[in-house]
């Protein structure tokens, strides 16, 4: 959702962020240093996107002096926002909510003095330093980019489902489920998200069918336990869905079995799409590596085949893809960037009793 471009050169707009907080920047200062901190546009290093990746490359960022500017994206916090519990984060041993999780992590960024500005990316420019990055309208400079720009859930691609979407078509449990209280849900897909969107909707659904493409799922073990052993839960193994049902909502879906062909309705109050995720790499396309998924391609541990560019997170990850490694990458991320910057004499080492 890019709202276009305009403005380059001229007087920058006060950025504002769309929760229409002001930034809780240290030091807090006077009013007018609160806004000039609001309407910075360039920094050492910008990190696109606000996930665990983005934030914990802030925080790290921010407390090397590096003033990082972060461009969160209109989807601010990454997928961890439409999760629910999130019990495998060290720290918190009774789990937490993955928005709150991404809500401490985004203060502690911000403690630091790091700018974030929840903002989609329309365009970059890496030819040459200083860098530059359009988003909502405004153009940024900066020396050093990390991209740690997430991936965004896959929908099934059916016109049926486009035209159902926020009428029983959902791919977020946790936004959605509240509205099928003593209904019945079918969760599509057989990998952990999938598992983890039907385990739980149980808190509101009456019942809910996980269907799954296959005769086995892919998802980790305890999860596969908990999902077969939950007596609201029931799989329709070998089963494609094919349309959903229903003029203004979901009504049910129409399945195809994957051996035989056959297809028969399934009737249920709303669809939930779990199947996977794709990398928000759009706009670097031009500029930077990608494999056949399209994930970044990573060179040297973090950084990338343009100098002064780094990566972080599911943006070229595809094999853990979990918050504790995308943190760890943001980590690893800010400190090679930081590293780099001094070595190019942009910044003073500030972390290098840390490497
Ligand atoms: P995933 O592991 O890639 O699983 C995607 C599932 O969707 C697969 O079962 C796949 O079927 C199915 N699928 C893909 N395209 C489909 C289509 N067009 N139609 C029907 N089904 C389709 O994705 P994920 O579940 O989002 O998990 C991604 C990663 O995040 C994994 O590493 C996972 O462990 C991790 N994760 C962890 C947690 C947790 O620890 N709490 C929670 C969520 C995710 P096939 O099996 O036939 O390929």
């Amino acid at each position: 959702m890019s709202q276009g471009m305009s403005g380059f050169g001229g007087p920058q707009p006060l950025q504002i962020l769309s929760d229409g907080q002001q930034p809780v920047a240290a030091p807090v200062g006077t009013p007018a240093q609160v806004a000039a901190l609001n309407a910075r546009t360039s920094a050492k290093v910008i990190i696109v996107g606000s996930g665990p990746a983005g934030l914990t490359a802030a925080i790290y960022a921010a407390r090397a002096n590096l003033e990082p500017i972060v461009l969160g994206g209109y989807e601010a916090g990454g997928q961890l926002m439409i999760t629910s519990e999130v019990e495998n984060y060290p720290g918190f041993p009774d789990g937490i909510q993955g928005p709150e999780l991404m809500d401490r992590m985004r203060t502690q960024a911000q403690r630091f003095g790091a700018l974030i500005v929840d903002v989609d990316i329309d365009r970059v420019e890496l030819s040459r330093r200083p860098f530059r990055l359009w988003a909502g309208g405004v153009e940024y400079a900066t020396q050093a980019v990390i991209v740690a720009s997430g991936a965004s859930a896959i929908w099934l691609d059916l016109d049926s489902e486009a035209r159902l979407r926020g009428r029983g078509v959902s791919a977020c449990a946790t936004c959605d489920g509240f509205f099928f209280r003593d209904r019945k849900v079918v969760v599509v897909g057989g990998g952990d998200s999938a598992l983890e969107e039907a385990l739980f909707l149980t808190k509101f659904a009456r019942e809910v069918v996980i269907v799954h493409r296959r005769d086995g799922f892919r998802g980790s073990r305890i999860m596969q336990e908990r999902a077969l052993s939950h007596p609201r839960i029931r799989v329709a193994w070998n089963s494609l869905v094919v349309d959903v049902l229903g003029e203004n909502h979901v009504t049910g879906v129409r399945l195809r079995d994957a051996v035989t062909g056959e297809e028969r309705d399934e009737p249920t109050d709303g669809l939930f799409v779990a199947i996977g995720h794709r990398p928000n790499t759009a706009v670097f396309r031009d500029w930077l590596d990608v494999d056949a998924k399209g994930y970044l391609e990573v060179r040297d541990r973090t950084g990338t085949r343009v100098d002064g560019v780094f990566v972080a997170g599911d943006v070229h990850d595809h094999r853990y893809r979990q918050a504790v490694t995308a943190a760890g990458d943001g980590c690893r991320a800010a400190i090679d960037a930081e590293r780099w910057l001094a070595e190019q004499g942009l910044a003073e080492p500030a972390t290098a009793t840390a490497w």
